[in-house]
């Protein structure tokens, strides 16, 4: 490792770490050592991005270092866990002091909100790539599967769903937002917020759970696969934020957003019948928005239903409403 990379790791990530008891070695030898809770169960999860693929040339590094953390968070999240620990790749061409002082302060600003630690990874020259791995915990038994939804199930979600993908056509100037609604679907898009604090009050609760990373159709379906059941989904439930519903005025580019364009970060989730008035503490005196999107069936497939009971399709595949 050259002097300059050395220089780095030290003054924008080894020196910034949030502290914990549990890390008995951190940043500095050869690997960490970590004392994991007694009785609990670790949780890992690994999520990168590449400049170019994962986030336009040109982004804000430190929304990079938001996002990488954040959207490995939301994993944990997914699983009901606990976040403890992070680990961290990063390529950067050069050993740019602009760039990995932005990184950090995005990367930090979320890990101390967590108290997540990074204790430890590995910087290289490159094209520009950030890959973390995070760990966490769980009491055995307790983690939040996708394996776990049944017939007669209420599916959820929380927050709002479309921004992510507006936010990117707005990015990709396919979509026309100004002030404060450009704003906020530009953070929607950069820096997601995990829910983990909803993903630990679900424990107990949830049947199954996921987040939505690729759109809630494709990420529902995942829950459906591994359930080996079905869903019927009311379109004109799903929750949209005032901003989606002002800059895509047009219903069908709107609910195509919220279905299949994905990088929303937020959670799904199905509650069996006995257990949807236990999400009143989970709603934190509505501090998270959780809305009833639909209901888990026998019959295999995920089944669109629009306002009139009919089948909403979507628009055909590849078609691109802003373009
Ligand atoms: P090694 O050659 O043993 O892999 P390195 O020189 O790559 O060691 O790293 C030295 C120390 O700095 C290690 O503890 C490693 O975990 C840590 N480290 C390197 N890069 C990063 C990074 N981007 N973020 C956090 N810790 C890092
Ligand atoms: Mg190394």
């Amino acid at each position: 490792m050259a002097l300059a990379e050395f220089r780095l790791i030290d003054r924008y990530f080894a020196s910034r770490t949030h502290e914990r008891k549990d890390v008995a070695l951190g940043i500095g030898d050869d690997a960490a050592l970590l004392d994991v809770p007694a009785g609990m169960q670790l949780v890992a999860a690994i999520d990168g991005m590449v400049e170019g693929s994962h986030f336009p040339v040109g982004t804000d590094p430190s929304a990079v270092g938001h996002k990488v953390l954040a959207v490995n968070l939301s994993d944990l999240a997914a699983m009901g866990a606990e976040a403890a620990w992070a680990t961290l790749f990063l390529s950067l061409p050069q050993a740019d002091e602009t760039v990995a002082e932005a990184f950090s302060q995005g990367f930090f600003g979320l890990a101390e909100r967590y108290g997540v630690a990074l204790v430890g990874g590995d910087t290289v020259r490159g094209p520009f790539t950030a890959v973390v791995q995070v760990q966490g915990f769980v009491p055995p038994g307790a983690a939040l599967c996708r394996n776990g939804a049944r017939p007669g199930d209420e599916i959820f979600v929380t927050g709002t769903l479309g921004d992510g993908g507006a936010g990117l056509a707005l990015a990709q100037g396919r979509l026309q937002a100004s002030g404060p609604d450009a704003d906020f679907l530009r953070e929607r898009l950069e820096r997601p917020m995990p829910r983990l604090e909803v993903g630990l009050r679900l424990r107990g609760i949830a049947s199954a759970c996921i987040d939505l990373s690729d759109g809630l159709a494709a990420d529902l379906t995942h829950i459906l696969t591994r359930s080996r059941v079905g869903a019927r989904i009311e379109v004109g439930q799903l929750p949209l934020s005032d901003t989606l519903m002002r800059c895509v005025p047009d219903l069908h580019p709107r609910l195509d957003l919220a279905l299949f364009a994905g990088d929303d970060y937020e959670l799904c989730f199905t509650v069996p019948p006995a257990a949807v008035p236990d999400l009143t503490a989970v709603a934190n005196d509505g501090r998270c928005p959780l809305t009833r999107i639909g209901v888990i069936e026998g019959e295999p497939g995920l089944r669109l239903v629009d306002r009139d009971g009919g089948i909403y399709t979507g628009a055909t595949p590849g078609f691109d409403h802003f373009a």
